[in-house]
């Protein structure tokens, strides 16, 4: 059975019993699948520069005693950013941890084909997916070991977007800062399979690890 969609997801289009969150890729016609687990990265970014949640696209709470919460992997932990935007503690986060086969258990590991989005290209001249393209980060995850996930708890005034360099692009946006902001708290979500980089990336980061 699918996890009861929370309220704040309601604008959400509905795919296959899931609501579909805002910053994953889709075609313009809301038939179409969407692509979950596959973000748009337009999408991505106005969450991140507008302090909006990546699941239901509202602002995240700016109010003292306000949080945020984002889902980490170890590797996350040690770059010091998130590259997924933050959720809503009290729903969407619940929700993303129940609905996603990534996060939920289901999927032990990636898929272990490369995926191929040049191949799910619609046709529609005005559809943004004719600007899908195979990107090498997909062709690495395909076939990777799932990663443990952590639930990490933040307080909203430590919110910070974090910017570095990418080959020769100079200061873009990459996501949520991690490195230096005290979590309330953290807890592990997924066990998944991790490798023996992530046990050495949970240990040195004090991760728990049940
Ligand atoms: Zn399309
Ligand atoms: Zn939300």
């Amino acid at each position: 059975m699918s996890p009861r969609i929370p309220k704040r997801m309601a604008g959400c289009p509905v795919h296959g019993g899931l609501a579909v969150p805002e910053v994953a890729a889709r075609h313009s016609d809301e038939r179409r699948p969407p692509l979950f687990g596959i973000n748009h990265p337009g999408r991505v970014n106005t969450c991140l520069m507008e302090k909006r949640c990546g699941g239901c696209a509202q602002p995240l709470s700016t109010r003292p005693g306000g949080k945020y919460t984002l889902l980490l992997r170890p590797a996350d932990f040690t770059r010091g950013y998130s590259s997924e935007p933050a959720l809503h503690t009290s729903d969407c986060a619940p929700y993303a941890t129940e609905a996603c086969p990534l996060l939920n258990g289901r999927m032990s590991s990636y898929r272990t084909t490369r995926r191929d989005l040049e191949a799910e290209r619609c046709g529609q001249p005005t559809c943004d997916c004719r600007l899908w393209t195979n990107s090498d980060d997909h062709g690495a995850r395909a076939g990777a070991t799932a990663s443990p996930f952590y639930a990490a708890i933040y307080r909203a005034g430590d919110y910070r977007p974090h910017w570095g360099d990418v080959r020769q692009h100079r200061n873009v946006l990459l996501g949520v800062a991690v490195a230096g902001v005290e979590p309330l708290s953290i807890r592990l979500v997924t066990r998944g399979e991790p490798s023996f980089l992530d046990f050495t990336r949970a240990l040195i980061m004090d991760l728990p690890l049940d």
